[in-house]
């Protein structure tokens, strides 16, 4: 069945984060929220720490680690952003639309919320469980954070949004570009907000150029023709 509500980041966050931990390992990594010491949680390009108080005052070294985005096909990023409104006006609030997730997922090959397999974690305690309560307590810190100030996801993955904003709103080189149809404010939506829709598909250098209404006038020419053809009054 699909969900149709949306679930903010910090939910998903959560959901990843603890499945398969069962309500007595998650109730103990609770109580420990507010022995985290300031400053309580430093979120830096593909790491995230913070200080815990166990035991008899012992201090545990939290970290968790996340495979940062790759820049590869940035430029096209850029490009496909300046066409889509709704998101950049998302991100200048400082909003995470599951479309830019999508959008990521499509042109660079993977998704802007990190795949648990992407993620690893490490603590200082000798505790048996894994995850431990720490970096529970960790990733529960996070989950509301991400509900507050959901574009740290982006610091976390190694994106500068403001370099990334600044970046679209620069006038550049995309007036070979065609104006899009009927003025619409924005390509048409192909990466939807609704739940369940598919990360996986990659789209081909082909379909980005399609996209981006980057057209070979021979393939222009050629519909053109075909239009002639059939719009011609038959004597
Ligand atoms: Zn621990």
């Amino acid at each position: 069945m699909s969900e149709q509500k949306s679930v903010s980041l910090g939910e998903r966050w959560r959901r990843e984060a603890t499945r398969g931990v069962d309500d007595k390992r998650l109730a103990a990594a609770l109580e420990l929220l507010p022995s985290i010491r300031k400053p309580m949680v430093r979120i830096r390009p593909g790491s995230m720490r913070a200080e815990m108080e166990g035991a008899m005052g012992s201090i545990h070294e939290v970290s968790l680690q996340v495979v940062t985005l790759p820049q590869r096909e940035w430029t096209t990023v850029v490009r496909v952003l300046r066409r889509s409104k709704s998101i950049i006006e998302a991100l200048e609030q400082g909003k995470v639309p599951r479309a830019f997730d999508r959008l990521l997922a499509r042109i660079v090959g993977e998704p802007l919320f990190p795949d648990a397999r992407r993620v690893t974690f490490g603590c200082s305690c000798d505790l048996q469980e894994k995850p431990c309560r720490h970096v529970l307590a960790l990733n529960e810190l996070f989950a509301r954070r991400l509900d507050e100030k959901p574009w740290e996801l982006l610091v976390l993955r190694g994106i500068d949004l403001h370099g990334l904003l600044a970046k679209v709103r620069q006038q550049s080189t995309d007036h070979d570009l065609p104006p899009l149809a009927f003025g619409a404010p924005e390509e048409p939506v192909l990466y939807p907000e609704a739940e369940g829709a598919d990360l996986d598909a990659a789209l081909s250098q082909t379909q980005v150029r399609w996209l981006l209404g980057d057209v070979s006038p021979r393939a222009v020419e050629a519909v053109k023709k075909r239009l002639e053809a059939l719009t011609k009054p038959k004597s």
